[in-house]
């Protein structure tokens, strides 16, 4: 499970609905929201 930077919510890889790479790293999203916020701003999530 990977935690999603947006909502905090624990989301599995293989279903969850989105994904973004910042700094080398991967990013997995709740939903389709969360991947927009993160990709409007990743260095206010990305920790
Ligand atoms: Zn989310």
């Amino acid at each position: 499970m990977q935690k999603d930077p947006v909502c905090g919510m624990q989301v599995d890889p293989a279903t969850a609905a989105g994904s973004s790479d910042y700094n080398g790293k991967t990013y997995y999203f709740c939903s389709a929201s969360c991947k927009q916020k993160f990709d409007r701003d990743p260095k206010q999530f990305a920790k």
